[in-house]
């Protein structure tokens, strides 16, 4: 699944080829964007602004027209230079927006809809999420505002499962929710009532930096591609780059205990934390035993990171 960081790289690349032009064509293969388009036309609109809300992409059009994407497990956005081939068949193509030299191509979004202010406000998914850690609203006070909230209303949510609710914090993804956890000490199955508010500030604050740390790395003039590679241990070799996250099986980078892994939450995402730097603290009425997961390397091909 994209994280929110791939998505605000695409929508930033996106930015950057199309942002301020005009269109000069529109393709769409779905019937309910086509239908919009041939009414209310999308050539020589101008593009306003290509905004990441988490894992939401919003591409503001000129006169009130917005084409909001989804990426959900399969979707993605290409960048290509006019003429350039594409790097997926044409069957996959969902809709291409053209201006000029730049082209932007939505292959396999399973969501894509064209909104105006009004019907997006509307839209029951998108206002309802939590502070976006990538905007420029958010800071490490506004991040523990959220967490203290949601323990506030769900004390017994699971911590991962609350840093992964895109409600609370907008643009954590399944990754990061573990490498986040590891930073701040915190046993990612702790009932959200458990947390103290120092362990949130540094889920909060380092929820920012690691985001920011991936997204400086494709900061330069060119147009990014956005399959960059998730850095947390500021060790600049990609196998190297993960604290927890697809390490089970294999010995803590800070203390050498093995490190853990086990699906959980209603998503059956997988978990990865370390149990001796994350110690297990129970919550009132439940068990003291620490939750253990899988600590057996899996076979077979290794597994993509960001899957
Ligand atoms: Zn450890």
């Amino acid at each position: 699944m994209p994280e929110g960081d791939t998505i605000y790289r695409a929508a930033r690349a996106m930015q950057k080829a199309v942002g301020g032009k005009v269109v000069t064509a529109f393709e769409a293969n779905l019937a309910t964007l086509a239908s919009v388009a041939d009414d209310k036309g999308v050539v020589a609109r101008t593009v306003e602004k290509v905004e990441a809300r988490g894992k939401w992409c919003l591409i503001h059009f000129s006169g009130d027209l917005i084409l909001l994407t989804h990426m959900l497990m399969s979707g993605s956005w290409h960048i290509y230079k006019t003429g350039e081939k594409w790097w997926m068949g044409r069957n996959r193509m969902r809709c291409a927006i053209t201006c000029g030299d730049y082209q932007a191509v939505a292959f396999n979004v399973p969501v894509a809809e064209f909104h105006t202010a009004r019907s997006l406000e509307r839209n029951s998914q998108v206002p309802k999420l939590g502070v976006d850690i990538l905007s420029d609203e958010y800071s490490t006070e506004a991040g523990v505002r959220a967490l203290k909230e949601r323990a506030a209303t769900h004390p017994g949510d699971e911590v991962a499962v609350a840093l992964l609710n895109q409600r609370v914090l907008a643009g954590l993804g399944n990754v990061y929710k573990s490498e986040v956890a590891f930073a701040a000490g915190v046993n990612p199955f702790r009932q959200m009532r458990t947390l103290t508010e120092r362990e949130m500030e540094v889920m909060a604050d380092v929820s920012q930096r690691y985001m920011k740390a991936n997204i400086l790395d494709g900061s330069g003039d060119g147009i990014v591609t956005y399959s960059g590679n998730r850095r947390t241990t500021h060790s600049m070799d990609r196998s190297d780059r993960l604290w927890v996250y697809g390490r089970q099986g294999q010995e803590c980078r800070r203390c050498g205990a093995i490190v853990m892994m086990r699906k959980q939450g209603e998503q059956v995402r997988s978990t990865y934390w370390c149990p001796s730097c994350q110690p297990w603290i129970a919550a009132e009425g439940q068990t003291a035993e620490a939750p253990v997961g899988r600590q057996v390397k899996l076979l077979g091909p290794r597994r993509k990171v960001g899957c």
